[in-house]
């Protein structure tokens, strides 16, 4: 799944999960957004959406200066703090070019330099060209970038790669999909590949409306606090390897919280809390005021270095989410009532 698809592009990756899904799924819906919609037992009720973005953020060739240098603007939100002597790929008609991210060094820096916070437009692109019109005819105006940084494993189960924001979710989504062969269940579900979050949430806004859902799960992945420099005060106590973090609070549909969490218990699948106030930053909050409004969850999994070609997941997380989705829709009843307050769940 580590297939080049910054937000606002061409999407591979969800050729990827059609091509993995193939006998598993009812239909396929493309749309014009970009976004891809896998369908299973589509007569069934309710209808439920399951949303897993599949773009990344990235950076895009803006202007090639007269040496041949490609300067560059931010795809969703990309630390400037992380791009000096990157090496990256830039996505062009004919294929992937190869650059870096160049850097002065240490030996030529003043002291007073190594302080300066730097912006993005701080940054140029070498491709080991010379003129700008050389520039030119490999690399366009336009083209995406991405960082050249390859899926590793590390000690136990923790993984490694950029984009698991949100690849996860796309491959546990599917992979939940996959658990539901040959079983018998009340719902349709609506798994939707999504596009352009990082910009956003635009992907889910569309699909959302285009589905008309009664209740939905976005997944996406939350910051884990369990490694040095980050606030546990301040953020929560989220680990890797602990399992999916079930969010409560005013975006999420307290009947559809409810429900999560009783199918974890009673299926022992392990799970972390947390406590969102307002918006949730992810798709949830689209596909939850989508029409007159959609019961929407939000189940996250924990990701170390967010936003960096090192972005780092414990594989029995991903294993642990597939589980919780799969048990959820198996559990789902046909005439479930989603509206909250006295009909609804106290969690
Ligand atoms: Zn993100």
């Amino acid at each position: 799944m580590n297939t080049p698809s910054p937000s606002g592009f061409e999407y591979p990756v969800l050729d990827l999960v059609e091509k993995e899904l193939e006998g598993y799924i009812d239909k396929v819906i493309p749309d014009v957004t970009g976004n891809r919609i896998f369908v299973v037992n589509p007569s069934g009720s309710p209808k439920v959406m399951l949303a897993g973005h599949s773009d990344e953020v990235g950076l895009m060739v803006t202007y090639v200066n007269e040496k041949g240098f490609i300067y560059f603007r931010s795809i969703g939100g990309v630390d400037p703090d992380i791009l000096p002597a990157r090496r990256v790929i830039i996505h062009t008609k004919d294929g992937p070019v190869r650059g870096v991210i160049g850097e002065l060094p240490i030996h030529l820096k003043k002291r007073d330099e190594q302080k300066k916070k730097r912006e993005v437009s701080d940054f140029f692109i070498d491709i080991g060209l010379t003129k700008k019109k050389e520039a030119e005819k490999k690399v366009a105006i336009g083209d995406p970038i991405t960082f050249d940084a390859q899926f590793v494993r590390l000690s136990n189960d923790i993984a490694v790669a950029r984009a698991f924001d949100d690849r996860v979710a796309v491959f546990v989504l599917a992979e939940a999909i996959k658990l539901l062969k040959g079983k018998r269940f009340d719902p349709a579900v609506y798994f939707v590949g999504t596009v352009q979050e990082e910009i956003g949430s635009f992907g889910a806004r569309t699909s959302a409306f285009g589905v008309d859902p009664d209740c939905a799960i976005a997944m996406d992945v939350n910051h884990a606090t369990d490694y040095p420099g980050i606030s546990k005060e301040k953020y929560g106590d989220i680990s890797l390897g602990k399992g999916p973090v079930i969010a409560k609070g005013a975006a999420i549909n307290p009947v559809m919280y409810k429900l999560l969490l009783s199918v974890a218990r009673e299926k022992k699948i392990p799970y972390q809390s947390e406590g969102i106030p307002s918006r949730t930053g992810t798709d949830a909050d689209s596909i939850r005021i989508a029409r007159s409004g959609v019961a929407t969850a939000l189940v996250s999994i924990p990701n170390r270095y967010m936003h960096t070609p090192v972005e780092a997941v414990s594989l029995s997380d991903l294993e642990n989410s597939s589980r919780l989705v799969a048990e959820f829709i198996l559990s789902l009843k046909r005439g479930t009532n989603f509206i909250p307050t006295k009909y609804g769940a106290e969690g």
